[in-house]
This record gives C-alpha cells, sequence and structure tokens, in this order.
C-alpha cells in the first residue's frame, strides 16, 4: 500500500445525508435521539471545516431509518449524482449501517464508469454522542472523496464504503456485527484503503474509468423481481416450491451450503429443475462468510449445475441482489441476465 497523496486542494465534496444513525443528536426537551439539521454540520464536526474543499450538503426527506431503504432510494440517489456530477469532485453518503452493503452495491451497478468517489459512511454511535465513531468516519471519507493523485484524477473513483479506518469496495462489503465499531467487512476482497496517521491506498486493487474524460451511464432501469432462498436442514418441498416457481419472481438467489451444495434429494432437483424450466434465474452464493462457489467439487454441486444454476462466485448476497436488480432492468432476455452475471462487472467477483 502507498502512502497517503495530496488530497486536491480546490476539491468540492456533496454530502448526501439520507438518515441513520450518525446525523442523531440527544434532544433534551423529548429525551431521545433526533436527526440534526445538516446544513449545520459544521457546527456539530467543526474539524470539517480545517480542510481546504467546499462541502456542501443535501439533506433527503424523509430521513430514513435504513431498515425503509427501498430501490427509490437509490434511484433518487443514482438521480441526484447523475444531476449533480460536474459540480463535484466526490460524493459522500451518509446511511444507516443495516443496509449499506445493500445500497452501496446496487449504486456500484448503477452508476458505470465512475469517475469520481462515492463514498458511503455512517456510524454506530450517533454523531452527537461523546464516544461517537460518526466524526472519524465522516472526516476520513470525505478526505477520500477529495483525495486526488498528481495529474489531479480521483484516487478512488468507486462506489465504497469507509467504516473504522477501513475503505471497502461497496459491493463487496457486508455487515457483520451490530455493536462493534467494526462493523463492516470485505471478506472476499482486501481493503482498498487503510487509515491510520496516513490514509495509504492500495492502488492496484482500485478500479480506474476507461476514460476519465467520459460522463458514467446512469442506470435507472431496476427490475426487482428477486427471491432469496436460504438453505437448511429441513426445508420442505412446499417452501421451496413457493420461492423457486413463484409467479411473482424472474430470479432466485440460492443460498447454499459450503462450496455451492444444496440437497442431492430428488425433490428439490426436481424442482430446480422445474424452475429452471420455466425460465427463472437461479443464481447460486455461499451461505459462507467467506470464499466462493464452485459446481464443480462436489456430485450435490455439479447437479444444480447441470440443472442450469448461474454460479454467483464469490458474491455477497448483497451484491447478487442488485447486479440482478440492474441486469434485469437492463435485458429483456434470462439468458443474457444470466451470462452477464458471471461476468465481473463492477469488481464485485473474482473469478
Ligand atoms: N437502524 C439504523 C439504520 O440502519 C442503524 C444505523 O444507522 O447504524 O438506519
Amino acid at each position: 500500500m502507498k502512502p497517503t497523496h495530496t488530497t486536491g486542494a480546490k476539491s468540492a465534496i456533496l454530502l448526501i445525508y439520507t438518515g441513520g444513525t450518525i446525523g442523531m443528536k440527544e434532544d433534551p426537551s423529548i429525551q431521545a435521539l433526533r436527526p440534526f439539521n445538516f446544513s449545520q454540520i459544521l457546527e456539530e464536526v467543526p474539524e470539517l471545516g480545517k480542510f481546504a474543499y467546499r462541502i456542501d450538503s443535501y439533506t433527503f426527506d424523509p430521513l430514513i431509518d435504513s431498515s425503509d431503504v427501498e430501490p427509490s432510494m437509490w434511484l433518487a440517489l443514482t438521480e441526484l449524482i447523475e444531476e449533480r456530477y460536474d459540480d463535484y469532485d466526490g460524493f459522500v453518503v451518509l446511511h444507516g449501517t443495516d443496509t449499506m452493503g445493500y445500497s452501496a452495491s446496487a449504486l456500484s451497478f448503477m452508476i458505470e464508469g465512475l469517475t469520481k468517489p462515492v463514498i458511503f459512511t455512517g456510524s454506530q454511535l450517533p454523531i452527537g454522542t461523546p464516544r461517537t465513531d460518526g466524526k472519524e468516519n465522516l472526516i476520513s471519507a470525505v478526505e477520500i472523496a477529495a483525495a486526488k493523485d498528481s495529474e489531479g484524477h480521483a484516487i478512488v473513483p468507486e462506489v465504497c464504503i469507509y467504516f473504522d479506518n477501513i475503505l471497502m469496495r461497496g459491493n463487496r462489503a457486508t455487515k457483520i456485527n451490530s455493536d462493534h465499531f467494526r462493523a463492516f467487512r470485505s471478506p472476499n476482497f482486501p481493503p482498498l484503503a487503510e487509515a491510520g496517521i496516513s490514509i495509504r491506498y492500495n492502488e492496484a486493487l482500485i478500479r480506474k474509468p476507461v476514460s476519465w474524460g467520459v460522463r458514467p451511464i446512469f442506470h435507472k432501469n431496476l427490475d426487482t423481481r428477486v427471491s432469496i432462498l436460504k438453505m437448511h436442514p429441513g426445508i420442505t418441498p412446499q417452501i421451496v416450491h413457493t420461492i423457486l416457481c413463484g409467479e411473482d419472481t424472474r430470479a432466485v438467489i440460492i443460498e447454499t451450503y459450503g462450496a455451492g451444495n444444496a440437497p442431492s434429494k430428488e425433490w428439490f432437483l426436481s424442482i430446480v429443475k422445474e424452475a429452471s424450466g420455466m425460465g427463472k434465474i437461479l443464481l447460486n452464493v455461499t451461505q459462507c462468510m467467506a470464499g466462493s462457489v464452485n459446481m464443480d467439487i462436489y456430485a450435490t454441486g455439479k447437479c444444480l449445475k447441470e440443472a442450469g444454476v448461474t454460479n454467483g462466485y464469490d458474491s455477497t448476497t448483497e451484491s447478487a441482489l442488485g447486479k440482478l436488480f440492474h441486469l434485469m432492468g437492463l435485458c429483456s432476455s434470462n439468458s443474457e441476465v444470466k451470462s452477464r452475471l458471471e461476468c465481473d462487472l463492477r469488481g464485485e467477483i473474482s473469478k
């Protein structure tokens, strides 16, 4: 990893506040937490004023707990970034931690050919509390969003999550802890940067656009007809059939065991074949926290492959969902979706 670069002196950053714990402060009048006014962010985090950047803020209305996130919110975020793309050098999205992995994944697919950083962050403790982790997360996320190389290009032109000193590719990160400050992990891909005394970027891993001078493509069509089937001992044919063959689903993410294995029982495989025969897109991701699907190792995995199940490799479930929404919105044919699912589009899988 290389040490910190000079951060672009006159960078302009748009701070987008969507809701979540980070923007809360204690309101003594009601003795409860409430969102504070983000246009007064400098009063809450005066350290931001020490940067030589212009920092503007945009607050979503209504502010939401991220458990209420819907694809319409990803659309609003994408449209906002598209509208303001030329006015800023980087974007910081303040978001609740609960579904941050889903939102960062979705945005990574919805914006193709990014030339500027989009850094998601949040916190476990409200910014208005003494031991908050929100200040460090916010200040470093802003610094990363503003960081440029000697040619004036963004150092991290990717959708990322910054949390507890680690910068992760957004579509690789997952929430792993509900009460530690280290709430996120990127189990299948190393950090893009680590913050210590300086911010050290792992440049060899950071994706760069094909051309710096071209505006990204903003994909705004999402098809959300996806279900998730988590395999578990005792699962019944009725449940598997309802999920895999349901009329309203175009695709199902199957969270399998280990390296992509599922029961070898006849009833299970015949339902998978039925769904596949109906043209459903079936995507195999592992329940394991780390590692990849390989449907060639065990007979149980091989049967899935033969039944038409697509390999999700080392994708997180969050990323698989965002990728499916995006590809199904883009392609009308399911066979095209299946073949694109196997491609690495935004650094989300290693093959
Ligand atoms: N429930 C909150 C949310 O995800 C938790 C957080 O912000 O960390 O919006």
